[in-house]
């Protein structure tokens, strides 16, 4: 038993030595794809490296037991941004299928930029560090991956295995039902309970050089379409030529992708990223950072302006008259949203009325009048908005205060009608997801 013991402390302490020399060394990375014992190796270097930043963990395992790997990174000394709101999440995935390996090795690098660019002390990654939690699984596919075949050991497609209008199209191979693989079901129990608020998804595949939104299911541009007309006019304009569609239109009608479920049921901003129409050749003189340098600066892209991908909704001015408002709003993101309400409170924190529902545009200035035949006044009371981030169904409501001293009120006795004093955060609260079936509102709270 001792000797048990010892062994096991020498393998323990043997381990950062053993994963140094076996790593996969840089000038074999640039040149040649992960397999799975590759990929465990590095990343558990990066755990090692820079525990301040990058978090490694396990979601699951593949159908034959290898590990699914997550990195979260985000500066983990900090817990919220600085202004004390929740940082904004970005998830990302790549390996879906196991012989698209420029896209696997696109999540990789993606990673990579911002673990060296931390370590370099690259202002970009510090700025991003701050203020999003990116959470990265490199290779969902470990099996096929390593078999370099499309399916997972049980011949089934992976990207046609979610439940979101799963086996609904002509297709191959989606499985026995949705989520009958447990790679599949990880990455949705992950989205669901750990990212469930995240403001950009993006899955990583090889393939036709194009980036697809939704819908695969159907050829209509999603609800959501000015937030993907406007990043694709802005990654054209700026970054990079790569076509960028509807999956339907672009590609082909596909069904129970990870991308549709990531928008329909998630309510995320969902793109497929296809890296290449041709495959990389193992060994060329070409290095994979190159090959893929105009896609990650796509990426960063992506990610230094997450903030934007949302509405955003900021009340300039409430003028509240006897038996109406007019409201003052402007939407700083690039999605518009519909089902806004005016919500007021006594002191206490009841809720005394709510406006009839109003939409604010994307990028836009509004003036809304807002029917107040039923609203009384008190004292010390106080307003917020409830909103949708995005004006697809599965969008997540958020509950927000108004900024006291963009209220007027305009009618006579108002000075009896003192606001509440200025204890108010300015962001208040998540209210939840709302599902496009089962409504479920959660983690409802108000700080005043
Ligand atoms: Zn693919």
């Amino acid at each position: 038993m001792a000797s048990m013991v010892l062994v096991s402390l020498l393998i323990t302490s043997a381990m950062p030595i053993v994963s140094a020399q076996v790593g996969q060394p840089d000038i074999i990375q640039e040149h040649w794809y992960h397999s799975y014992a590759t990929l465990t190796l590095d990343l558990n270097e990066w755990a090692d490296d820079y525990p301040e930043i990058v978090v490694l963990l396990s979601i699951g395992q593949t159908e034959l037991g290898r590990e699914i790997w997550m990195l979260q990174i985000s500066d983990w000394s900090k817990e919220t941004k600085e202004d004390g709101t929740k940082k904004d999440v970005v998830y990302i995935d790549g390996g879906h299928h196991g012989n698209e390996h420029l896209g696997t090795e696109l999540a990789f690098l993606t990673a990579q930029f911002y673990i060296e660019g931390w370590s370099s002390g690259d202002n970009e990654v510090i700025e991003i560090l701050s203020n999003v939690e990116l959470h990265i699984l490199i290779m969902l596919n470990a099996d096929g991956n390593d078999f370099d075949t499309r399916w997972n050991v049980n011949q089934v497609d992976l990207n046609r295995n979610y439940d979101h209008y799963w086996n609904t199209c002509p297709t191959t191979q989606p499985g026995n039902s949705a989520f009958s693989e447990s790679e599949t079901l990880a990455n949705s129990i992950y989205m669901n309970e750990v990212v469930p608020d995240a403001d950009l998804y993006v899955t990583m595949h090889t393939g036709v050089w194009i980036m697809l939104y939704p819908w695969g299911k159907w050829p209509e541009q999603p609800s959501d379409w000015e937030l993907f007309h406007y990043i694709r006019d802005e990654i054209n304009g700026n970054i990079s030529d790569i076509p960028i569609r509807n999956a339907n239109q672009g590609l082909y009608p596909n069904c129970g992708t990870s991308r549709d479920y990531g928008y329909g049921v998630m309510g995320y901003p969902t793109f497929t990223f296809e890296t290449d129409d041709e495959q990389f050749l193992l060994g060329t003189i070409e290095s994979l950072s190159d090959r893929l340098s105009e896609e990650l600066d796509v990426m960063r892209y992506l990610i230094q302006n997450v903030w934007y991908w949302r509405a955003r909704l900021v009340f300039e001015k409430l003028e509240i008259t006897n038996n109406q408002i007019s409201v003052e709003v402007s939407n700083l993101g690039h999605s518009s949203t519909a089902n806004a309400t005016l919500n007021y409170y006594n002191y206490d924190g009841e809720l005394l009325w709510n406006s009839e529902n109003f939409g604010v545009n994307a990028t836009n200035h509004s003036k809304i009048i807002i029917d107040a035949n039923n609203l009384s006044l008190t004292n010390n009371g106080f307003w917020s908005v409830t909103y949708q981030k995005r004006v697809v169904d599965s969008a997540q409501w958020v509950e927000e205060s108004i900024n006291q001293s963009a209220i007027v009120i305009i009618n006579s006795g108002s000075e009896r009608f003192l606001p509440a004093p200025s204890l108010f955060i300015y962001l208040i609260s998540i209210i939840g997801a709302a599902f496009a079936q089962k409504k479920k509102i959660k983690n409802q709270k108000i700080l005043f």
